[in-house]
């Protein structure tokens, strides 16, 4: 049964009014047509970081809470998404490894990303410094061999003892090595692009800020030619200046937007929990409750990408940062990411003013 979509269609470089076609779960047509309406038709968003949402957290490792996660932000547009978890002990990493298999295996979420533990103590930000360690690539074996394909990625501070062989070891055995939260000087760093980390981790939150003496990991990320930069467009991690100098210094094939979001995102202001530390959200910033650091976002990837707008990205390049970015960093760009013929029919209906009105997942309206 086919359907058409109609209306300003986003396409890399472009926005042109016609359709999508829909044939069960897959583009079958894209096309140009006029009168198509103000409606604006993107591909399904794909957030490579993100802990929670709605009320319900990846961070425990429960799968119950993690399915109601994903339906929150599939609602918001994301149609494609990675389960954050933040610093942890090993038997919880091996634990949420072992119950979101099954998450990963019906397409849930596309697989598991652990922010730490392997992370610096001095930029830590919020998280767990009680569960902070050098890396350990015995731990990473294990949860590797264990997960069957639904380890993802990993986030590891290059300074730390041994993290060039973690990030080499990630690499070989098929799983994206993200740098972050860390002091690394600019050399370290380039030692573990060099090693095959591909991803940067939130671009500047949790990272040695950049001085034209001592360049840091922000300059060596955003220097590195294929590696991809995480960024947190929700006006508070960002500067919307910063936001739009990292997204034009990368380019939008080099910039994914991310949420970083918490259980918080999509509730009311109040007390939470992340990784067993107590957040207080208040008019929508998460901090920690015990010295104020920002703690993940309360963003969803629809108003992330209306900041970057905001910021002055254009359309079709917020898009390419929200979908086609991020789905080829998973190795998912022949299916999913873009409004291509022969791709997943993963789509978001956007008013005029980018409010979502309609997603589609897989052929199939979920709101
Ligand atoms: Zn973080
Ligand atoms: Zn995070």
């Amino acid at each position: 049964m086919t359907e058409r979509v109609a209306g300003q269609i986003v396409q890399p470089g472009a926005v042109v009014p016609g359709f999508v076609e829909v044939d069960g779960s897959v583009i079958v047509e894209v096309a140009a047509r006029n009168r198509a309406g103000d409606d604006i038709v993107l591909p399904g968003f794909v957030d490579l970081h993100c802990h929670g949402g709605g009320g319900h957290t990846f961070t425990t490792g429960d799968p119950v809470a993690a399915r109601a996660a994903a339906a929150f932000h599939l609602r918001h547009g994301t149609t494609t998404m990675l389960a954050s978890l933040v610093s942890s002990p090993f038997a919880l990493m091996r634990d949420a490894t072992a119950a979101y298999r099954a998450l990963v295996a019906d397409g849930t979420i596309a697989g598991i990303h652990f922010e730490g533990p392997y992370l610096s103590a001095v930029r830590c930000g919020a998280q767990n410094p009680a569960y902070l360690r050098d890396p350990s690539i015995e731990e990473l074996r294990a949860l590797v061999d264990l997960g069957g394909g639904a380890v993802s990625m990993v986030t590891v501070a290059p300074e730390l003892p041994g993290a060039t062989d973690a990030v080499a070891y990630l690499v070989a055995a098929g799983v994206i090595a993200a740098l972050g939260h860390t002091d690394a000087t600019y050399e370290q760093t380039v030692a573990a692009v060099a090693a095959g980390a591909a991803v940067g981790t939130h671009l500047f939150n949790g990272m040695r800020p950049p001085h034209h003496r001592e360049p840091g990991p922000v300059i060596a990320l955003l220097n590195a030619p294929a590696l991809v930069c995480e960024l947190v467009a929700d006006g508070f991690h960002l500067h919307p200046g910063i936001l739009a100098f990292a997204a034009r210094a990368a380019g939008p094939d080099r910039a994914a937007l991310i949420t970083d979001a918490m259980d918080a995102a999509g509730m009311p202001d109040g007390e939470y929990d992340l990784g067993g530390q107590a957040v207080v959200v208040a008019d929508r910033v998460a901090r920690l409750a015990r010295n104020g650091s920002i703690a993940g976002s309360t963003l969803t990837m629809d108003l992330a990408l209306h900041r970057a707008v905001a910021a002055g990205i254009a359309l079709p390049d917020a898009s390419a940062m929200a979908s086609t970015t991020p789905a080829r960093v998973l190795g998912l760009g022949d299916r999913t990411g873009a409004l291509s013929a022969g791709l997943a029919a993963d789509l978001v209906v956007l008013s005029p003013d980018l409010e979502v009105k309609r997603v589609m997942r897989a052929g199939r309206w979920v709101s």
